[in-house]
C-alpha cells in the first residue's frame, strides 16, 4: 500500500472513534525537521488525519535515564537542540507547545510501580520536536516527554506501554519516536539498505502484523540481529512502549517504510480502532 493510500485509509477509519491511536515514528536525521522530505510530508498528513488530542505524551529515544523513569512536569517544556554539526537554522527552531503538568503527574502515579518521578530539567529533545513540528505545526497541543530507563530490559518497556494504554480513552496521543533499525556506525550517505537492516525491519513489521508483541522483547529470539540493528537500544525502546500500548483488536497501518543511509529504518506505525 502506498503512503498516500495508507493515510487515506487511516483517515477513513479514524473518523468515528473516540479512542486515540498510538503512534510510533521513525525520526532519522534531525534535518527532517527542517526539510520537507517525503517522511516529513507523511508526518504532516498524519497530523491532519488524527483526531485532535487533548495532550501528547512522547517517549523519545533521546531522553535516556538509568534506574528511574522521569516524566516532564514543567508548564513550558524548553526546546532542546541535542545534536552537533548541523546548519544554524536547525538550532534556531523552537517548538513552544505548553506542557501538561497535571496530566504528567497523573502519569507518574499511573506508573508508580515502575519508579516514575516528575522532572523539570529536560523538555523537548529533537526526537519530539523534529516530528511534532510537522504533526502539529501550530504547537498548540500540550506535550510532555517520558524518559526511557536504560537500566531496564526490553519487556519493561513493553509493560510501560501496557500501563499507559489507559490514557488512550482520555484523548491522550501516545507517541514513540525512535527508529526500528538504528546503527549509526554502519550508516553510509546514499547507501542502499544493508541486508541485516532489511531483515530486522521486516522481522519487526511481521511480528507487529501478527500481534506477537512479546517476540519483540525476546532477546534470545531476536538474537544477533538485534545487536546489529541496535548497537544501543535507545531508538528501539520507544517502539516497544508503543507496541505495548496496542490492544488486540487494534488495526495496524505502516508508513515511511524505507531505510535511510543503509542502516536507519524510517518505518512508522499506527495502532488504531478498526
Ligand atoms: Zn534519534
Amino acid at each position: 500500500m502506498g503512503i498516500q493510500t495508507a493515510l487515506d485509509a487511516l483517515k477513513d477509519r479514524l473518523r468515528a472513534s473516540d479512542r486515540m491511536p498510538v503512534v510510533f515514528l521513525g525520526h532519522g536525521s534531525p534535518m527532517n525537521a527542517l526539510e520537507e522530505t517525503g517522511h516529513a510530508r507523511t508526518w504532516a498528513a498524519l497530523g491532519q488525519s488524527l483526531q485532535r488530542p487533548q495532550a501528547i505524551l512522547v517517549v523519545s529515544a533521546h531522553w535516556m535515564t538509568r534506574g528511574t523513569t522521569l516524566v516532564d512536569v514543567s508548564a513550558y517544556p524548553r526546546t532542546i537542540h541535542d545534536f552537533h554539526g548541523f546548519p544554524q537554522p536547525l538550532y534556531d527552531m523552537q517548538y513552544p507547545a505548553p506542557g501538561h503538568p497535571d496530566l504528567a503527574r497523573e502519569v507518574a502515579s499511573l506508573l508508580a510501580s515502575h519508579h516514575v518521578e516528575g522532572d523539570e530539567s529536560w523538555g523537548l529533545d529533537h526526537g519530539s520536536w523534529s516530528v511534532l513540528t510537522w504533526l502539529y505545526p501550530e504547537s498548540d497541543v500540550p506535550v510532555f516527554q517520558l524518559s526511557i530507563d536504560m537500566s531496564k530490559d526490553l519487556d519493561w518497556h513493553l509493560e510501560i506501554g501496557k500501563h499507559l494504554s489507559a490514557l488512550r480513552d482520555r484523548g491522550v496521543l501516545i507517541l514513540g519516536s525512535g527508529n526500528v533499525v538504528h546503527n549509526l556506525r554502519a550508516m553510509r550517505p546514499g547507501g542502499v539498505a544493508l541486508d541485516w537492516a532489511e531483515e530486522f525491519d521486516r522481522l519487526v513489521a511481521d511480528r507487529l502484523e501478527e500481534r506477537d508483541i512479546a517476540a519483540l522483547a525476546d532477546r534470545a529470539g531476536l538474537g544477533a540481529l538485534l545487536t546489529m540493528a541496535h548497537p544501543t537500544l535507545d531508538h528501539y525502546l520507544p517502539a516497544l512502549t508503543v507496541a505495548g500500548a496496542a490492544e488486540a483488536g487494534d488495526a495496524l497501518t505502516f508508513m515511511n517504510d524505507s531505510i535511510d543511509f543503509g542502516s536507519v529504518s524510517m518505518r512508522s506505525f499506527v495502532f488504531h480502532d478498526q
